[in-house]
């Protein structure tokens, strides 16, 4: 769901991503990604993201299609290789209409370089192959600027050949390490710079809720004035996520449009300023000087696992038991076996008693239990597949509840942890509150 912005002057850019392993899923594309964040940072309005594979043609295409969508800028990453299926270069230097030239000063950069890492990896290379592949890293379009190498490929920055129009073309290395330091090189060469110069400050800041069925948020929405706002709504993990773009001028746009949410919303916008339940929780107990530890079953140690993601979680982490099976509840949580086998090991009181085993354990202010059916076996009438009870405790309050997670086995386990995350925020809100 996009709200729409009357006007919106300034410069636009379009990515394209090359390289069949990305277009196939088997590497996960972190180029796009990174490059429109950082044209965002600089004011440029990011319009297209495509992904290719190595076929020269498919490139051209894509090529041809940024050239006349209006973009002021495009941006290629991948294929800078010295290997045969590295024809970036090449491909762009043809739509570019810029023939490309041997530059013997690259050629002996480049080749050094080349020496120097197979001297340091112990490499036995063919010289003959060698200096083929550098031959060809060193291959400039006519007019273009070389960024210089990171690794061993040289990136680009070709002009589109006089007398025609249409956007300058970077190109730039796929390996991200590469990729990212180059960058800057990149957005400094003047051509680039006239490229963007109408870039105008684009701000963007996200809100997040939580209890909220995407519909009601809506229905919210066409109640409030968007029209200077560029809103683009996300449900994710049982979460809604929103992030709003818009021009320094409608700082004030956006405040209300925040403040009508949480006029709406309430305490179920839990997070106006965009920082995640993970950084609200781990902050919260980092004020209070609590700690915290969980008793999994169905979950197994992730709600463990993201809590410690953060550096610097030792500080309120103490620890947590993996107690997938009813003996493992019973010896390493102190769940009492007898009420296993009276109420099963998915009910509420299982998890209570888990919260209070982890805490005792371990010796925390918080003890966090979860316990449910994965799947996708193990359900029943009762309790079919996606029950899950959690309980969060202290010595002195408690947040229960059941809820029937949507999804497979993956993401019920997943979104177990997102909403255990949300009733420790719970408590800790209420713990604040309270005194
Ligand atoms: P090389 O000299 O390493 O061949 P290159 O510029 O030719 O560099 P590619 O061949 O396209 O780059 O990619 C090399 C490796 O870099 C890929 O196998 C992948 O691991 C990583 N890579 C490339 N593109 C991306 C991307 N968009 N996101 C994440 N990783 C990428
Ligand atoms: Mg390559």
């Amino acid at each position: 769901m996009t709200g729409s912005v009357a006007e919106r002057a300034g410069a636009r850019a379009g990515i394209v991503v090359t390289g069949t392993e990305v277009l196939t899923g088997r590497v996960t594309d972190r180029n796009g990604p990174w490059l429109a964040e950082q044209l965002r940072l600089a004011g440029v309005d990011i319009a297209h993201v495509v992904v290719v594979g190595d076929r020269p043609e498919d490139l051209t295409r894509s090529l041809e299609f940024l050239a006349t969508s209006g973009m002021d800028l495009v941006i290629t990453s991948g294929g800078l290789g010295p290997t045969a299926d590295d024809l970036t270069a090449e491909v762009v230097a043809q739509a570019q209409g810029r023939p490309a030239r041997l530059d013997t000063d690259l050629e002996s950069r480049v080749g050094g370089i080349v020496e120097s890492l197979s001297r340091g990896r112990g490499w036995r290379t063919d010289p003959e192959a060698t200096a083929a592949g550098v031959r060809k890293q060193a291959m400039v379009p006519e007019g273009a600027t070389v960024l210089e190498p990171v690794g061993t490929a040289p990136g680009l920055v070709v002009p589109v050949a006089e007398g025609r129009s249409g956007p300058p073309v970077v190109v730039l290395p796929g390996p991200p390490s590469e990729l990212q330091p180059m960058w800057p090189d990149a957005f400094g060469t003047a051509v680039v710079q006239e490229a963007l110069r109408g870039a105008v400050e684009l701000r963007q800041s996200t809100v997040r809720m939580w209890g909220v069925p995407e519909s009601q948020l809506s229905a919210t929405m066409r109640g409030l004035d968007l029209a200077d706002l560029e809103v683009t709504t996300c449900l994710r993990d049982g979460e809604l996520e929103i992030v709003t773009r818009y021009g320094p001028s409608s700082q004030e746009a956006y405040d209300a449009f925040v403040a009508g949410l949480v006029d709406e919303h309430g305490e179920r916008v839990y997070s106006p300023d965009g920082r995640t339940v993970d950084d609200l929780v781990a902050d919260t107990l980092l004020e209070r000087g609590w700690t915290i530890a969980t008793a999994e079953s169905c979950t197994a140690g992730l709600l463990a696992g993201r809590l410690t993601e953060r550096a610097g979680s030792s500080a309120y982490v103490l620890g947590g038991l993996v107690v997938y099976s009813n003996q493992a509840k019973h010896d390493l949580a102190g769940v009492d076996s007898a009420l296993i086998e009276r109420v099963g090991a998915v009910s509420e009181e299982v998890a209570e008693a888990l919260a209070a085993g982890a805490r005792e354990r371990l010796g925390t202010d918080v003890g966090v239990g979860i316990t449910g059916v994965a799947g996708p076996g193990g359900g029943t009438a009762e309790k079919p597949v996606g029950t899950v009870h959690f309980c969060v405790s202290t010595a002195t309050d408690s947040v229960a509840r059941r809820v029937q997670v949507p999804g497979d086995r993956a993401a019920v386990r997943q979104r177990s942890t997102t909403i255990a995350l949300h009733l420790v925020r719970e408590l800790l809100a209420r713990a604040g509150s309270d005194g």
